[in-house]
């Protein structure tokens, strides 16, 4: 079985044209250059890792997006059968992105929330269950991009983030008080449509959003995980919100600037950078996860341009 980690080590750069928008140093940590499209393979393929260690011999996922292809992808490497079950509003490209690596796809439910529950139906003894964001397993793997951080001799003096369901937010924590850097500032980044961190945070308890509504799918958890509220209470993060239109704009100008295609899941985080975030304005070193995902293509930029007018 593979014992090397199932993440790549990504690049740190030094972006001068993202910096002209704070008052420091811009830095990028590129997880849109993992194998599987973000950062998502750092946790996923960490948890597949663990639950195959410990004897499961088939992988289950509820996710049509990156963190289902993250399962998929490391199944693959573990040589290990993966079973991904997907809402019926999953798109054809996302399906078969999954079943290109090998994955079985199962079309059942309105809601992720439907695929979630077909998926624990379907699972056995001999397999695992991978949660798209709430699992310490996931954190403990998501915070290896901040190992890496600091293996470079960077210390960030903020962390700019989008906000899901919280696992990122959750590993990145994790990953900077390892290093004992507990007094780092973190802008965790959601769009309007999907604030279900800052919600949480408002009312000061675990809350449901009614709806997702947002282009940015991958950031369309209605409830974040209970750690990332908890950790969220902390002074040290800062909830910030973009609007579609502004996190596009953002994909669109990163397109341009470093020639990389991301979901505006990830251009919500980049879009507080461009939008010169107040919080930033007196930060030396500013360490933005570029977190991917692969839910975009030039065509789909065009809709969504379009679409939001
Ligand atoms: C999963 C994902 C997010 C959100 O991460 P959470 O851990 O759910 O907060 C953001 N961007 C991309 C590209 C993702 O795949």
């Amino acid at each position: 079985m593979q014992t090397t980690p199932i993440h790549i080590q990504t690049p740190l750069l030094a972006s001068m044209l993202l910096s002209r928008f704070t008052g420091g140093q811009v830095w990028l940590k590129l997880e849109a250059l993992q194998p599987s499209g973000s950062f998502k393979a750092r946790g996923v393929g960490h948890a597949c890792q663990h639950y195959v260690r410990q004897g499961a011999k088939q992988l289950l996922s509820s996710s049509g997006g990156n963190a289902g292809l993250a399962v998929a992808y490391a199944g693959r490497q573990l040589k290990v059968p993966v079973t991904v079950v997907v809402p019926q509003t999953t798109s054809a490209r996302a399906i078969e992105l999954i079943r290109a690596e090998q994955a079985k796809v199962v079309i059942e439910g309105a809601s992720w929330n439907d695929a979630h529950e077909h998926a624990q139906q379907l699972a056995t003894d001999d397999g695992a269950y991978i949660h798209p964001f709430d699992d310490p397993l996931l954190w403990q793997g998501h915070a290896s991009l901040i190992d890496e951080v600091a293996e470079a001799g960077l210390k960030p003096d903020a962390v700019v983030l989008s906000v899901g369901g919280g696992g990122l937010l959750c590993g990145v924590i994790e990953g900077l008080n390892r290093q004992g850097w507990c007094d780092v500032p973190i802008v965790a980044v959601e769009t309007e449509g999907a604030a279900s961190l800052q919600a949480a945070v408002s009312a000061g308890r675990p809350v449901t959003l009614d709806a997702i509504n947002s282009i940015a799918t991958s950031l369309g958890a209605k409830q974040v995980a209970a750690q990332a509220l908890t950790s969220a209470r902390d002074n040290r993060v800062l909830c910030y919100q973009v609007s579609d239109r502004e996190a596009l704009d953002a994909c669109l100008a990163f397109a341009d600037d470093h020639r990389l295609l991301v979901e505006p899941a990830c251009g919500a985080a980049l879009a507080a950078v461009y939008q010169r975030a107040e919080a930033l304005n007196d930060k030396t070193n500013v360490l933005v996860i570029v977190c991917g995902g692969v839910g975009v293509t030039r065509a789909q930029l065009q809709a969504w341009s379009q679409q939001l007018g």
